[in-house]
């Protein structure tokens, strides 16, 4: 019955899907898609046996804003393993959380998977999510990709860096984020729009270096090198330098992990900042157990897996990402950018100052 009561109010409660843009993301957003689910969900509800029903009530419910391309092998390799069904629903972080937030106690829901500290971080704040003692996941999980109270673990890591142009940038000439607002860069620095929680969080963790001020007057400093207005994600900043726009500018490593993939000749190249001072701004893709979930033991089961060395280089290398897990190499494409010094204050600041963040990148003018 259990099982049959989820999937009721997963049902009901998926009428209301909605639409947020996210461009190049590796997250979910186009409501066709989550329809499409809906429909799959529908679908496997109505193949479901009686005897299937009873085996089914250890399955785990996941709210995911992670791409289904990116989840589903490793749910299904999991159920392999185990015999424990996981079942998903696919849409952004917001409306996730929000309805979450709206199911309350009758929520379906065991685990929500994000991407972004910041998202996470919202996640705790609205009170959907619960702290989880595990054993493995302190062990796997590095202390600072993980939330202070264990309500989130970081499950993949992804760098937001500097990327180049080869034919117009010298990489001696570049050492910081900061760095990015000095007169050099004047006209040829391009940014996605602050409104991208990774941008948020990126400016949160500089506050928490310089304070307020001083973060206000980098970022000032980058609104004025700008060439162009802020893109609206990541590619189409990288597609900029590699037209000649813009020289510079700040990238998740996956996303130009993909277009290196299209085209290996690609003149653009990552650049590992602030490696004398607090290391590149990492963050993560990472998940929790749901405050209402009646299945914590499954779910805290798939989510050890998912930091076990079985599944961490698979579950980073599939999107060019690093494991969180610091035992496990990352795939050869990823090992080739080189290593670098990585900013280990916890990432749980990035949420913590996210509305300081906003502030400050309104204040200095960057849209
Ligand atoms: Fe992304």
């Amino acid at each position: 019955m259990i099982s049959m009561n989820k999937w009721l109010v997963a049902l009901a409660v998926g009428a209301a899907l909605s639409v947020t843009a996210c461009g190049d993301s590796e997250e979910q957003s186009a409501v066709t898609k989550a329809a499409g689910k809906q429909e799959k969900v529908v679908a496997k509800k109505g193949s479901e046996t009686a005897e299937a029903k009873a085996e089914n009530q250890q399955e785990i419910v996941v709210y995911s804003s992670r791409k289904e391309h990116l989840i589903k092998p490793f749910f299904e390799q999991f159920t392999k393993e185990t015999g424990i069904p996981v079942i998903y629903i696919t849409d952004a972080a917001a409306p996730l959380i929000s309805r979450l937030k709206a199911e309350g106690e009758r929520s379906p829901a065991d685990i929500l998977m994000t991407v972004d500290a910041g998202n996470l971080w919202q996640a705790t704040q609205e009170g959907v999510l619960q702290p989880l003692e595990s054993e493995v996941l302190e062990a796997n999980i590095p202390e600072s990709l993980q939330d202070p109270d264990n309500e989130w673990f970081g499950l993949t890591v992804r760098a937001r860096t500097i990327v180049y142009s080869k034919e117009r940038v010298q990489p001696d000439e570049l050492t910081t984020y900061e760095a990015l607002g000095d007169e050099q860069w004047q006209g040829r620095l391009c940014l996605r729009t602050s409104k991208k929680v990774y941008n948020q969080s990126l400016v949160a963790m500089l506050i928490a270096r310089h304070g307020e001020e001083k973060a206000q007057q980098i970022v000032e400093g980058w609104v004025a090198n700008l060439a162009t207005d802020p893109f609206s994600n990541d590619t189409k900043v990288m597609k900029a330098i590699e037209a000649g726009a813009c020289d510079v500018g700040i990238v998740n490593t996956y996303y130009f992990g993909r277009l290196e993939k299209d085209n290996p000749e690609i003149p653009l190249a990552l650049f590992w900042p602030n490696q004398q001072t607090t290391g590149v701004h990492v963050n993560v893709s990472g998940a929790g157990i749901t405050k209402h979930s009646s299945n914590v033991e499954n779910a805290t089961k798939l989510l050890e897996w998912l930091s076990s060395a079985e599944a961490q280089q698979m579950y980073a290398g599939l999107n060019m990402e690093y494991p969180a897990n610091p035992e496990i190499k990352p795939v050869p494409e990823v090992e080739a950018w080189g290593s670098f010094k990585a900013d280990d204050m916890n990432l749980s600041k990035a949420g913590e100052l996210q509305p300081q963040a906003v502030k400050v990148m309104d204040r200095a003018g960057y849209k």
